[in-house]
Formats: C-alpha cells, structure tokens, sequence
C-alpha cells in the first residue's frame, strides 16, 4: 500500500495551489484527479492581491502576471452609450505590492501552479479517481482506481478533499452543503469582438434588471462575457445554444454585438452554499468542495486558494509534531467564518447587481455608474473596497490564534499590513516558511527574552528580525512605541503587544 502524509483528491486550483504550499513546508503528498490534466478552460479569470501576495513568496506571482494583464478601468455602458467609468488601476496604492485585479485565464494559471509541482520532482497522479476512504482514527485509508481501471489502495495521515462543487469528499463525510440555488441560469462566453468601447475597460452593461459583464483578455479583441437568463428561463442548462446567449445579450444591450468567434461557452447555475465544517476526523474539504456563490467579484477561485494556505502550515507543523492537532481545529474555526462572511457578501453585491426591485434598479441604473469614479477619488472608499475585493481584508480577529494587548489599528487576526522601509518592501524578509517574530523600535531581539526550552523549540520554526520604528511602521500598526508582532507561517499576525517581556509570548506558544 502506498503511504504518505496528505493525499490531496482534486487538482483543481485549490488541489494544486495546496500541493504547491506542501512542497514549500516539505510535507510528503499524493495529488490525485480523474481529469487527463490542468483544465483548458478560462473559468475563473479575477486573481485578487492576496493570491498574487502569496504566489510572491514563492516567486510565482510575476510568471502569472505575464500571463495577463490588469484589470485598468471600468465602464458602465447603458442602452450602448457610455455612462460612466472609473479607474481601478491603483485601487489598492498603498495597501499591497498588488494593488490591482488580475485577468487571467484559469487553464494558464493552472498550468504555472503544476510547472512548480513537477519543477519540484512530484507530478499529479492524472486519470486516478478516488472511489471511497475510510478513517480510522490513525489515518485515512483510500481506494484509488487508476486509467487502466486497477485499483489500489493509499494510506495517508491526512486526506484533503479538494474536489470541487459536487465533492465526493464531503458527501462521504456526511457534511452538510446549506444554502439557495439562485433563481437565474448564468452563461460565459469566450468570444472575439469587434465594437466601438475599445479593450482597455472591463465594461459593465446595466440592462433592465441585471448586468452584463465584458472581461477584457489578453489578446487582440478577446473578451470574457458573463451574464443571466431572466427568471423563469426553464430550459436546462445543456440545451442552451450560443444564438440563446447571444440574443439575450442585444437583449439586455439594445444592440447587436459583431461577435466574431465563440471560443467557449458555458450556461450553469450559480448556488450560493458553505459546508456546516470544514473538517471531520483525519479529513478536510477546502475551495468549491467547501463553499461555492455567485461570480460576483471573483472571489471563488481566491477562496480556494486561500483555504489551502490556511490549512498548509497547519498540517506541516502538527506532522512534524511541533503542535498538537488541536491546532488543527483551527482550520475549521477560521475558513468557516471567513467563508459565511464571504456568502453574505457575494450575495449582497448579486442582489445589487441583479435585482429588479424598483429602488435597486433605479440607483444602480441611474445613479451608480454617475458617482462610482468620484466615490473612487476618496480614499476611505477605495480602501474599504479594495480591501474587501482583493481578500487582503480577511481577517481572524478574535479567533483561537489571534491574541494582541490593544492600542493598535490593526488587530491580531489581521494579515501582516503592507508598507516599505528603506525603499524594500516589508514582506521581501517574509518569505520564509516559517513563525516570524519581529519588534519594531526595540533594540532586542524578542526571542532572547523567552525561556531557554521555549525558544529552543521555537527557534528551529523561526525568523527574527528586528526593525527601526519609523513613519511607515508605526502608521501601518498605528502605534508610536516599540513593539513586538509575532506573525504565523501564513503572515497573519498572531500575537501583537508593546510587552516586550515576553511572558504573554511565551503564553502564546505553549497554547498549542
Ligand atoms: C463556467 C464557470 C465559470 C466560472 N467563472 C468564475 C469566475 O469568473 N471567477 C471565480 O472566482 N470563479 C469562477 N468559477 C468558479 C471557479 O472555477 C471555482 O471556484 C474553482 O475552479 C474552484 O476550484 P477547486 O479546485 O476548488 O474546484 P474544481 O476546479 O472544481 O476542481 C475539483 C477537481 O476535483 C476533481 N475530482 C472530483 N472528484 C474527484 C474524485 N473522486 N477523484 C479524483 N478527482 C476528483 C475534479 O476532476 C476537478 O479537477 C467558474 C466556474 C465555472 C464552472
């Protein structure tokens, strides 16, 4: 029988971009998919900051950025006249090295997340299914069939499922998937398009009673469209043809696109559903096979991606027996939150988007594309939503992990703020895999101060540094005295105080 640390069921984004987190802690794992390889379809195009953040570490984040290009602007196009637009090109200036939405493809980003796994020595085992596991409480024993139709069985100390919406993994688990079905069927086309708007703008058409929006791809009059059936379109999603689209866009348009090629299309309904736990036992359920909602401000893919992040350091550190597995726990505490916040959200902007109440069309037909740009010049609003859109805003305040002593603008639970000392970024001495303990203004390093059998231990799992308390800093923390920040692997700050006794730290270490 095959034996490994974590067997991951799903190479979707989330599957990979797990895979490609285990490889930077070291932690031995298979990665199974009944597909023949990477998905060669666009689907998830929007990469937030906090993606790109975290590929940065690992040098990942330039390669997909030279796969697509950012999203510069928006137009809100009505009854095909131009109504408004507003810049989106430095939405975040200030708040991360990113401070933009990426367009690119999935199926290219897929393929830069496996290129790291096979530059690495591993590869995904493609054409192998998982028909079923059981967990026994030492680990999790899996059944695999492989293309041949042999079957086989792994045995791993941990099993991930990360296999998208229908998840085999969580229906074994017997966990529950609440939610709604949204009432429209949505459709996205790929297509060449010849029109008078240019392809600099993602352009957002105000129909009636919902949206339709143009992605700008990379490429020569290449676009993205996503869009809705009214309510009531009873067909079945695998009948619908391209013409149906392509009427309901003149539709909700008025006018007659010159649609060039249809590249690919693809009508589905949209759910909007969060598991009851992330965990069960020896086993996970992270990305789709965990939470799925409407496209509204592409935060599905990111989500995923996300989870495996979370979930990651986790693992690596309770397999290499330097936490109990109630850490763990964590996982579940954490992501689900973050996860029901995120439904509430994509919901409230579907509704928005959507709706057909007479108010909510009313303003964002008639008055939202108008003030949007302006409302964009005033800092306040830019941050606020660009800290929500590109998942940088994510925070675990108040969970098990986050313990701070107050006085500060950021809390403990939030991510590591984002701000350049001496013209370099803070995160480039962030990279590492691994707890970084760092204090501003104090000429210590923190760690000294621990007892000698918790820094011993602590040490081998940590980074140091120790930094000046100048402008940058204490804006970003909000706090003008010395300080000590202890960050986890994932960059979250973890503990926060101006303490620099070390007794609450020490608190801190030994919970877990
Ligand atoms: C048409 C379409 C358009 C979309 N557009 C957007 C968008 O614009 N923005 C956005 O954020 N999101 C979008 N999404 C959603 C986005 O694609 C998903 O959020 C993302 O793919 C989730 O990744 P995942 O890895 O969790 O799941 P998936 O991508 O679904 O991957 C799951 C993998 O698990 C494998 N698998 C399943 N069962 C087994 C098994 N028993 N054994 C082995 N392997 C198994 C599957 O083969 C699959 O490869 C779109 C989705 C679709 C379908």
């Amino acid at each position: 029988m095959q034996e490994t640390d974590v067997l991951i069921v799903g190479a979707g984004p989330t599957g990979l971009a797990l895979a490609v987190q285990l490889i930077r802690y070291g932690v031995d794992f298979v990665i199974v998919d009944t597909k023949e390889t990477t998905t060669p379809f666009s689907r998830a195009i929007g990469v937030q900051a906090r993606t790109l953040e975290i590929y940065d570490q690992i040098g990942l984040a330039d390669d997909l950025i030279s796969l697509g290009h950012a999203a510069e602007k928006v137009k809100f196009l009505k009854d095909g006249v131009v109504r408004g637009e507003a810049n989106l090109s430095e939405l975040g200036t200030g708040l991360s090295p990113f401070p933009f939405v990426l367009l690119v493809e999935q199926g290219l980003h897929e393929e830069v997340l496996y290129q790291y796994i096979a530059d690495h020595g591993h590869d995904v085992l493609w054409r192998h299914e998982m028909l079923s596991f059981s967990d026994d409480g030492d680990g999790v024993t899996a059944e695999i069939r492989n293309a041949g139709g042999s079957e086989f069985s792994i045995r791993a100390k941990y099993l991930v499922g990360c296999d998208g919406a229908k998840s085999p993994v969580r229906h074994e688990l017997g966990l529950t998937f609440e939610g709604d079905t949204v009432e429209r069927l949505f459709y996205v086309a790929d297509v060449e398009l010849d029109w008078p708007f240019g392809h600099d703008a993602l352009q957002i058409n105000l129909g009636e009673d919902n949206l339709t929006a143009f992605f700008p791809l990379k490429g020569e009059n290449r676009w993205r469209i996503v869009g809705t059936f009214p309510e009531g379109h009873k067909k079945d999603e695998t009948e619908i043809l391209f013409e149906e689209i392509d009427a309901q866009i003149e539709h909700d348009m008025s006018v007659k696109l010159d649609i060039k090629t249809v590249n690919w299309f693809s009508v589905y309904n949209v759910h909007s559903r969060a598991v009851n736990a992330f965990s069960k036992g020896r086993c996970f359920v992270a990305g789709d096979s965990a939470h799925i909602h409407t496209p509204a401000g592409a935060q599905g893919m990111n989500t995923g991606i996300q989870d495996g992040y979370n979930l990651a350091w986790k693992l690596a550190i309770v397999l290499k027996g330097a936490a109990n597995e109630k850490l763990l726990a964590t996982y579940n505490e954490e992501r689900s939150r973050n996860a029901k916040n995120l439904l509430s959200t994509t919901d409230r902007f579907f509704e928005f988007a959507a709706s057909d109440e007479w108010l909510i069309s009313f303003v964002r037909n008639n008055i939202f594309p108008y003030v949007f740009g302006t409302a964009l010049s005033f800092d306040i609003v830019k941050s606020k939503l660009f800290s929500i859109v590109s998942q940088i805003g994510i925070s675990y305040e108040d969970q098990s992990l986050s313990a701070e002593a107050g006085g500060f603008s950021v809390k403990a639970g939030d991510r590591m703020p984002w701000f350049s000392m001496d013209g370099k970024s803070i995160y480039e001495s962030l990279n590492q895999p691994s707890f970084h303990l760092l204090t501003f203004g104090a000429d210590i390093d923190a760690s000294d101060k621990l007892p000698e059998a918790v820094r011993s231990k602590f040490q081998a799992a940590c980074d140091t540094h120790a930094f000046d308390l100048d402008k940058a800093a204490s804006t970003a923390f909000g706090c003008d005295e010395p300080f000590v920040v202890l960050l986890r692997p994932d960059n979250y700050i973890g503990y926060l105080s101006r303490d620099l006794s070390a007794i609450k730290l020490e608190e801190y270490l030994t919970r877990y």
